[in-house]
Order: C-alpha cells, then sequence, then structure tokens
C-alpha cells in the first residue's frame, strides 16, 4: 500500500517511517511512504505557506494554495484515488478498527496541519475524512501520520515476522491483550503462571482468554459492552 503524506517536516516522517516494523515493511515492498512538502509549491519568493487569519487573533493560517498543489501533485503520482485525511484535534477519534479498514486500502494521504491549523475552505473541498488520535493539542499533525502509519504499517501482510501476534494484540478482538512473560522462570519478582509452563496449549488458550477477559472488566468495561465472543472462545470458556 502507499502513503502519501504532505508535511512541512518531511524528514521527520520519513525518520519515523523508517524504523523498526514498519521500516521493513517498506524494505519488504509492502508500504511505500511519500512525503510531499507544501513549501515546494508555493509560489512567492518566500515560499510561504501560512498568513495572518482573516478576523485577527494569534497565530498564523495554511494557506489554499500550496497545499492545493501539493494534493494536485500526489493525485496524479499514483492511479488509485487518493483518500485524503486530515488529522485534526477535531477528527473523529482513531481506533483500531480503522486502523484495520485503512490498512487495507491501496492508497489514502495525510495532510499534517501547523500553525493554526488549515483554511476552512480547502479542508471542505479537498479532505474526505478528520481523524484525531486524541483529545488533547499537538503542535502539528507530523505526529499524528506517525502513529497512523506505524499502527497500519505493522498491519500490512509480511510486516510482522509473526502474523498471529497482531491477531491477538489488544482491541483485535475486541479485547485487552494477556499478560506476557519470559525467562527467568523464578525470579524475584514473582514466578511465572504455571499453567504457560504446562505444555497443554488449550489450557494455555483458556487462560489468556480469562485473563484478557478480567482485563478488560477491570481496565476497559466499556469494551465489554460491545464485544461478540467468536466459537472458539465461546467453546474455550465452556471446556
Ligand atoms: N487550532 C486547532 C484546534 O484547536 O483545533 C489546533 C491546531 S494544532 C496547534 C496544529 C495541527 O496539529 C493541526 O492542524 C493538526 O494537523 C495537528 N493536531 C493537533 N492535535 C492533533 C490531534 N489530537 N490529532 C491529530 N492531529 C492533531
Amino acid at each position: 500500500m502507499r502513503i502519501d503524506v504532505v508535511t512541512l517536516f518531511p524528514e521527520f516522517v520519513r525518520q519515523c517511517a523508517g524504523i523498526g516494523v514498519v521500516g521493513r515493511a517498506q524494505e519488504r515492498g509492502l508500504l511505500q511512504v511519500e512525503t510531499w512538502n507544501p513549501r515546494d509549491f508555493a509560489t512567492d519568493n518566500y515560499r510561504s505557506v501560512d498568513d495572518r487569519p482573516y478576523g485577527g487573533g494569534p497565530g498564523m493560517v495554511m494557506m489554499i494554495d500550496p497545499l492545493r498543489a501539493a494534493l494536485a501533485a500526489v493525485r496524479a503520482a499514483a492511479p488509485e484515488p487518493a483518500h485524503v485525511i486530515y488529522l485534526s484535534p477535531q477528527g473523529a477519534r482513531l481506533t483500531q478498527r480503522r486502523v484495520a479498514k485503512l490498512a487495507r486500502m491501496p492508497r489514502f494521504t495525510l495532510l499534517c496541519g501547523r500553525y493554526e491549523g488549515v483554511d476552512e475552505r480547502l479542508l471542505a473541498h479537498a479532505v474526505d475524512e478528520e481523524l484525531s488520535i486524541g483529545d488533547y493539542v499537538l503542535s502539528g499533525g507530523e505526529l499524528a501520520a506517525a502513529v497512523l502509519i506505524d499502527a497500519v504499517g505493522r498491519l500490512q501482510e509480511g510486516a510482522l515476522n509473526d502474523a498471529q501476534s497482531a491477531r491477538q494484540d489488544s482491541f483485535s478482538d475486541g479485547l485487552l491483550d494477556c499478560p506476557h512473560y519470559t525467562r527467568p522462570e523464578q525470579d524475584a519478582l514473582g514466578e511465572v503462571p504455571p499453567v504457560l509452563l504446562s505444555g497443554d496449549h488449550a489450557a494455555i488458550r483458556r487462560w489468556r482468554l480469562k485473563q484478557s477477559l478480567g482485563r478488560t472488566w477491570l481496565r476497559r468495561p466499556d469494551l465489554l459492552a460491545r464485544l461478540t465472543l467468536d466459537a472458539e472462545a465461546r467453546q474455550l470458556l465452556e471446556e
């Protein structure tokens, strides 16, 4: 899949997308991240991309023209339609469900705001959806873009060395993940739960499911209201 990012800080986005699982996904040809700097599309000598807000008040606003030209260049760069997402604290909250849907798209574009944000007319005409990574205000959309690229990139088939690990992650089956343990078996901090050493795979799956259910009930009871357990999970609990 391909993600185009319109940003005043392309190096930052490229660096974030170049490390770990997502960097590996790019190396494996599963994901392509391209950046576009609106400054390269500015037409004045100062390469201006922002101006004072009409009506007065603090801060600057990103202008229509450089962004319109950058988005036109993005559209022209690949045949698939470039679904445009504006990263904004006013957008719908990003969830794992939305991430999973985006991960199945062949292509989308991320628009990163700066300053007080983007001229509303461009948002109204060029943006298909707005997404927020949480109820707080960042100084720019780049960190939010990096979050989204990471979450989507790791879901590309072949990005994780073990695809099973994404399936057992929190939220993917509607529950929080179970606790994990590794060596040593015995430590001053405590012991590994004996069932994990038993070699009884059905018992281990049942224990993990119960841990996930318990954690979700304690930490995120809101998730349980929307939960439908699949047939395998229901059978495990009945055994
Ligand atoms: N004046 C805007 C408001 O209150 O809605 C905030 C502008 S913010 C300082 C600058 C840019 O950071 C925004 O245009 C947006 O792209 C990005 N941004 C800030 N908080 C964000 C969040 N929670 N999620 C996604 N993007 C965010």
